[in-house]
């Protein structure tokens, strides 16, 4: 069910401006250097840009005491929606910041102050060719190997996802030639798989986000589809969480990591290749933390105290404790001759990559400070390799390591469990 800023008022006027909100919890902090969690307040180091300072932002606009400007709409956007903000109060207060910005982008959007004109271009293209990056519909599936075993009318879908499609087609063939392997009955949606929505709600676009979603809907379910597996963290967000949380849907969706976590206990994949390879592995943010489904709740926010609220009945809060954490990291860790090594912030204290919420496309200077923030964590373990689950991540991690003329490697997990399968792309 769609909401509105005046929802939150109430749970927004707990914010004690404690700024809990920028950093990982204290206890949780190894060392001053990776302690942030908010990328936007270590880079422009003004409260406004916290996940609080947003929160104050969305009361104050919410009783019309500021208007939306040039300025106020960078605040407002140079933010990657990470949701690192989200958990980091919950481990004090029970406030929603995450879901407070998503509503504050929604209202910006509703009042025709925003999106940016960057993000605008990719709705366009969304619209037109079914991706955000411009590119031809029919070449959806130019990534494809030939001989790929894949089955018309399986109730397994994989879903590509524009990212993987376009931009990371290494992660589509590893992962195709994975299930071929291990002979999955799957089905491929080609012409048929259209972005799945996440590019335009994460900027607050949610009208078309809706439409666009609802069509995918109906779609899968006319061709029969009762599994969703997908290589992409914000696809597997999208489906498992923001489609039955406006939508009526029932989709197993699975992550790619998952799956193969579950063959793996099975006996169903074999991995007997060494890979001697000393790694580090990245959370995407919307696979770990931000991949918890909501409850539905309807209640009333009761006042305890000054201006303390509690919602009675309780809610189910998201803490991002459940997110998809070990599957990968048991994945890594059946690969011979692999040893995987932890960063400082992972799970769901994980330090965001730096791509999402449209600041790829807005700021791309933004997305790949943030990044080379997350590389320098994962070279100070001492591994030659940053693995990750997300063609998103891996785009703006690759794009720092090359900037910064590292000789830190990058890899999707499938690419490695390909490797120890014997296989090459
Ligand atoms: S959002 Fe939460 S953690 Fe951040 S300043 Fe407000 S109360 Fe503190
Ligand atoms: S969502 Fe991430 S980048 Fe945005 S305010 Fe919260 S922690 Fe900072």
């Amino acid at each position: 069910m769609a909401a509105s800023l005046s929802d939150y008022e109430k749970l927004m006027a707990g914010c004690i401006r404690c700024s809990n909100c920028k950093f990982i919890p204290a206890l949780q902090i190894k060392s001053q250097r990776f302690s942030a969690i908010c990328p936007a307040i270590e880079r422009y180091n003004f409260h406004a840009y916290s996940g609080g300072g947003k929160t104050i932002i969305a009361q104050a606009m919410l009783k019309n005491r500021i208007q939306y400007t040039e300025e106020l709409l960078k605040v407002i956007y140079r933010c990657t929606a990470c949701g690192g903000c989200d958990i980091a109060c919950k481990f004090f207060f029970e406030l929603e910041p995450l879901e407070v910005i998503l509503e504050l982008r929604n209202h910006c959007v509703e009042s025709g102050a925003g999106p940016l004109p960057q993000h605008k271009k990719y709705i366009e293209s969304v619209k037109l060719n079914h991706n955000p990056y411009g590119e031809n519909h029919e070449e959806r599936l130019s990534w494809l190997p030939k001989n790929t075993s894949f089955k018309e009318g399986s109730e397994t879908a994989y879903f590509v996802g524009c990212t993987t499609s376009y931009r990371r087609k290494e992660i589509a063939q590893a992962t195709t030639k994975i299930f071929d392997k291990v002979d999955l009955d799957y089905t491929l949606l080609g012409s048929e798989e259209f972005c799945c929505g996440s590019p335009l709600i994460r900027v607050g676009d949610r009208k078309d986000a809706l439409e666009l979603m609802r069509k995918n809907v109906e779609k899968l379910k006319n061709l029969g589809i009762k599994r969703i597996v997908t290589s992409c963290a914000g696809c597997y967000s999208m489906f498992k969480v923001e489609y039955p949380r406006y939508l009526n849907t029932n989709f197993q969706v699975i992550h790619t990591s998952e799956l193969l976590d579950n063959m793996l206990k099975e006996g169903k994949l074999e991995l007997s290749k060494e890979v001697p390879l000393k790694v580090t592995y990245h959370d995407p943010c919307h696979l770990g933390r931000n991949s918890e489904p909501y409850t539905p709740w309807q209640g009333q926010m009761v006042k305890v105290v000054s201006r303390i609220y509690i919602p009675v009945p309780p809610k189910v809060i998201r803490r991002g404790t459940n997110g998809v954490y070990e599957p990968p990291r048991n994945v890594l860790r059946s690969i011979p001759g692999l040893e995987l090594v932890e960063m400082e912030r992972i799970k769901e204290y994980a330090y965001c990559c730096g791509a999402g919420g449209g600041v790829k496309s807005a700021f791309p200077d933004f997305a790949l400070w943030t990044a080379s923030n997350r590389v320098e964590e994962a070279k100070a373990t001492g591994a030659e390799a940053l693995v990750s689950c997300c063609p998103f991540c891996a785009t703006n991690l690759k794009d720092a390591i090359r900037e910064k003329g590292e000789k830190m490697k990058f890899y999707d997990l499938t690419e490695l469990v390909l490797k120890s399968m014997g296989g090459s792309i």
